[in-house]
């Protein structure tokens, strides 16, 4: 929720000169007192703030990645992706809080973030490895109007927006392993879950949530339990840099709320499937396919408009795989 303090936190922040009290009162229409108890509050906090008589206030630096709920409303430029936003320290796990908030009428963009969850989920029951203080943890809910098989193609709409934020934001070469995962030099730093809750009619979507988990901050390898280490990494590891996790999450929802309005205009992946391609792991080279009815190998050639992987066997049959409960390996490992 858009709060006194996100919105003065964003006019700063915003502002390269310095914003006076009366401009904040105006465009906020809140009180001058108001105002000046949210600057305190934030001053305390950590931030630097020069107040200049005359002249107003002006935000020269913000404590280091300082992850709250003001803090990412006020990195926030989109029209719907997280503008309602709810923030927990800890949670169980954000699909099942943005689901129950849906249940309730959320609105579409309602998004659940948190900085810990003790109970963080993958796809087919598996679990995401989700400490405190170093990782991105959020689900969005989405609304849509239509059928319910083409819901699968959410999921890539948010692989490609993660991907992109991640290489825009770190310079890092974000690939996707289809569907769900962002992979850097090798390793995973990206899972995605997306569920959906249908009518009881079983024929439309009632809702659909996406859910995110970025490793971003954490050191090394070692930050990792033992069964992941090997093929599990975070974008401090992969570039030497730690991230604000706020400007990410706000970067990764407003390149969601395009890439998802795009894919709205066709309800098909046509549109982003160049750019999807450009960062999916594997085209070209042979995969495992493991599918619960079955393994087999063969050469990726990329997804169809659908969202579909194609991949062409030894024997030169095409198979188009669809996502669900099938993972996709590399012939040796991980990718
Ligand atoms: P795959 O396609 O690789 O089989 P999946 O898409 O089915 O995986 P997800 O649901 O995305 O899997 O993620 C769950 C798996 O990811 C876990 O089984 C574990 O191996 C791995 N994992 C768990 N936590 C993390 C983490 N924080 N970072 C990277 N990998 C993790």
């Amino acid at each position: 929720m858009k709060t006194d303090r996100s919105d003065i936190l964003a006019c700063l922040r915003n502002s390269a000169d310095y914003v006076s009290g009366q401009q904040l009162c105006d465009r906020l229409g809140v009180s001058r007192t108001a105002v000046w108890k949210v600057i305190n509050q934030l001053k305390e906090e950590g931030y630097r703030i020069e107040s200049v008589p005359s002249r107003g206030y002006r935000l020269v630096e913000s404590p280091a990645d300082v992850y709250s709920e003001s803090e990412i409303a006020s990195r926030l430029h989109t029209k719907w992706a997280g503008q309602r936003l709810v923030f927990y320290e800890s949670t169980g796990s954000t699909n099942p809080d943005a689901k129950r908030l849906a249940e309730e009428g959320a609105p579409h963009g309602t998004t659940v973030a948190a900085d810990r969850q003790t109970a963080g989920r993958g796809r087919r029951g598996r679990s995401w490895e989700s400490p405190a203080g170093s990782s991105v943890y959020f689900t969005i809910v989405v609304r849509p109007s239509f059928a319910p098989d083409k819901a699968s193609m959410i999921t890539l709409v948010m692989a490609l927006s993660v991907a992109e934020a991640i290489h825009g934001m770190t310079g890092l070469d974000a690939g996707i392993k289809w569907p769900n995962d962002i992979v850097v030099n090798g390793k995973k730093v990206v899972g995605i879950l997306t569920e959906m809750s249908m009518t009881p009619e079983m024929n439309e979507i009632q809702f659909l949530v996406a859910g995110v988990g970025v490793n971003v901050n954490q050191e090394s390898a070692e930050a990792f339990p033992e069964e992941i280490r090997k093929t599990a990494t975070s974008l401090k590891i992969e570039s030497g840099q730690r991230f604000d996790r706020a400007e990410l999450l706000a970067q990764i929802l407003s390149r969601f709320e395009n890439n998802y309005e795009t894919f709205e205009e066709t309800l098909t992946l046509n549109a982003l499937k160049e750019r999807y391609e450009a960062r999916l792991i594997g085209k070209g080279a042979a995969v495992r396919v493991l599918d619960p009815a079955g393994e087999y190998t063969g050469i990726s050639r990329g997804i169809t408009g659908t969202g579909e992987l194609i991949v062409e066997k030894e024997t030169g049959e095409t198979v188009l795989v669809y996502a669900g409960e099938v993972s996709v390996r590399g012939l040796y490992g991980y990718v």
